[in-house]
């Protein structure tokens, strides 16, 4: 079997994969590999918009959206990193908007801004609510300019790394079953989150945490793996996403008794205070009783007053899954939301060029950690953070390699590869689907918006008993050509990683900040927590260890909305 060379390889063809690509291609070798078609990367499904701030709506400047960026992680965020997040997002939707993204307008011609959760301003950019569809499209008619070669439904299952330097990664062609030797001299992770290990998400199904597991197996630093971010409103039973956008437009949240129950927990701010908030006082209002249906298991969400015009003009998807999903008008009826898993903080730590602790080996989007979400990301600053840190890693990527040989790879690599995924084919071994629902259930109960010590180290010793499991797993199907079963097993090993460095995070972390909430710690404690729980593998056994948070111009404060 042949083996794949370029100087650039990028898993992941989302946002953040296609901007790096972007930025890599004209000068290196680059290629994508990604298990979904590019543009079924979860990114088209984001919905609400990118924060820059232009200014467009009021005096807004890079420095405001640093601060709010930087109080809306609740301090964790490294704020040099958030500073070159907020100084660079502008130039990067400009290329976009260049390229052909068709973005909603002013009157006047400039960009419309809407108003998003934590944001002091209208600062969020959008395409009526498809704002993910339009960038991924617009990137992707330039890949295709610019002659990338993309891997379509190519699935990468193994990272080379020999020495602590990163060669290349084994990658299995999941049309026809074969796996293959890929060495290049830099590989970019833009996997994407971890989503999917959770009961109710907004993730779409490829959210398995495959780069931070693949790294963290290859020895690489992770950061802040208990900070998983809840959305609020996510449609009652399906969870789809319900943006903030519908909020930003004026929707307002109800209880069962027709209370605006936001202005008990953020009398400024309501229904726009950031999502953990929003998130824990609907939580605490079904808790108490107060929510909505025979199972009190929802809330509100009422867009009554915004009328069909508006909705269908700036929030037509929204308006169009209201009525395919619950078969509700919007215009007409309260749609029932629940709180649901959206997305995640931690991931694969970098410095502000997306570099790993790896050698050659890069990260960024969703799948990194640089860390500029810290404890709570606001709405509209992950695409932002796709855009900038995926140019970024594309232009140190090309850095790297004109300093490089290719190097020449070991097969034991390919074999040793193949060993594991042929060891998951069989009958007669455990369940995978079992294993599954089982982890999305225990974290969804035991690591969820409430989280308490006896829950966590119960959440814990479950999640090692699945993985002993998972050893002796297999799935029956052992056919060649699409086996999903064998992708969906493949994955399921990547998520027990990913959970179980967000259970022991969790548990270890004795504060409450941003979305992580201890009942047994409701305090934040910036003596004692302060800082970032590391994770990494020291011969196969997970490690914790902790590095501090990088404080520029803004002391922590108490956080108020
Ligand atoms: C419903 C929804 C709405 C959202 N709305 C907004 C919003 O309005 N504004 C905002 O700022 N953020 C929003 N977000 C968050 C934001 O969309 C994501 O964080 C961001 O798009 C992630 O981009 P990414 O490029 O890092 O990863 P993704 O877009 O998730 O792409 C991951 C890529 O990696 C590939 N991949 C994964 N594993 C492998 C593997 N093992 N081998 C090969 N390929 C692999 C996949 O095929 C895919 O191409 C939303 C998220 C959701 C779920």
């Amino acid at each position: 079997m042949e083996c794949i060379s370029h100087d650039i390889v990028i898993i992941g063809a989302g946002l953040a994969g296609q901007a790096a690509a972007l930025a890599a291609s004209p000068h290196a070798d680059t290629a994508v590999f990604s298990k979904v078609h590019p543009l079924r990367s979860h990114s088209t499904a984001a919905q609400g918009g990118i924060n820059a701030p232009f200014g467009n709506v009021g005096e807004d400047d890079w420095r405001k959206h640093a601060f709010d960026t930087v109080k809306g992680s609740d301090y964790l965020a490294d704020q040099d990193s958030v500073e070159v997040l907020c100084r660079n997002i502008t130039s990067r939707i400009i290329d976009v908007d260049a390229c052909g993204a068709i973005f909603d307008r002013q009157a006047d011609g400039r960009l419309a801004q809407r108003p998003f959760g934590g944001g002091s301003f209208p600062r969020t950019c959008y395409a009526g609510d498809s704002t993910g569809h339009e960038i991924l499209d617009t990137l992707h008619s330039q890949l295709i300019k610019n002659n990338v070669k993309v891997y379509s439904e190519w699935m990468v299952t193994s990272l080379v790394v020999e020495g602590n330097v990163c060669q290349g990664a084994v990658a299995m062609d999941l049309r026809s079953g074969e796996r293959h030797l890929v060495r290049s001299k830099a590989v970019i992770l833009a996997t994407g989150g971890a989503g999917k290990a959770y009961e109710r998400s907004t993730n779409s199904y490829p959210c398995t945490g495959d780069g931070i597991s693949l790294a963290y197996r290859a020895g690489a630093a992770i950061c802040d793996m208990e900070f998983v971010q809840f959305h609020p409103t996510t449609l009652l039973g399906t969870n789809i996403l319900v943006s903030e956008a519908a909020r930003g437009e004026g929707g307002i949240l109800l209880n069962a008794q027709g209370e605006r129950f936001m202005q008990r927990y953020a009398p400024k701010m309501m229904d726009l205070a950031p999502r953990d908030i929003v998130t824990r006082s609907i939580q605490t209002e079904l808790e108490q009783g107060r929510g909505a249906g025979e199972q009190g298991d929802h809330v509100w969400l009422d867009l009554r007053a915004l009328g069909q015009g508006v909705l269908l003009q700036k929030l037509p998807q929204i308006y169009k899954l209201a009525q395919d999903f619950l078969d509700l008008d919007a215009a007409e009826d309260l749609i029932p939301v629940q709180p649901a898993q959206h997305y995640t903080m931690g991931g694969v730590r970098t410095n502000n060029d997306g570099e790993t602790s790896v050698q050659r080996l890069l990260a960024c989007g969703e799948c990194a950690c640089v860390s500029v979400h810290g404890a709570n990301r606001l709405g509209g600053n992950s695409l932002a953070d796709t855009l900038v840190f995926g140019h970024l890693a594309g232009e140190r990527a090309v850095a790297l390699v004109r300093r490089g040989e290719m190097p020449i790879v070991d097969r034991r690599h390919l074999e040793e590869g193949e060993r594991d995924i042929d060891a998951l084919l069989g009958e007669g071994g455990d369940s995978t689907v079992d294993i599954r629902r089982r982890l999305e259930r225990i974290m969804w109960r035991k690591v969820g918006v409430f989280r308490s010590g006896q829950d966590l180290e119960g959440a814990l010793r479950e999640i090692q008993e699945l993985q002993a499991r998972y050893a002796s797993a297999s799935v029956p199907d052992g056919s060649r050509t699409f086996n999903t079963q064998l992708m969906q097993a493949i994955e399921l090993g990547f998520l027990l990683d990913t959970a179980n460095m967000t259970a022991l995070g969790a548990s270890l972390r004795r504060e409450s900040r941003g979305s992580h909430y201890r009942r047994d710690f409701p305090q934040r404690d910036d003596q004692g927590w302060l800082r970032h729980t590391m994770f990494r593998s020291v011969a196969g056994r997970l490690e914790v260890y902790y590095e501090p948070v990088r404080v520029t111009q803004y002391q922590p404060e108490r956080r108020s909305y």
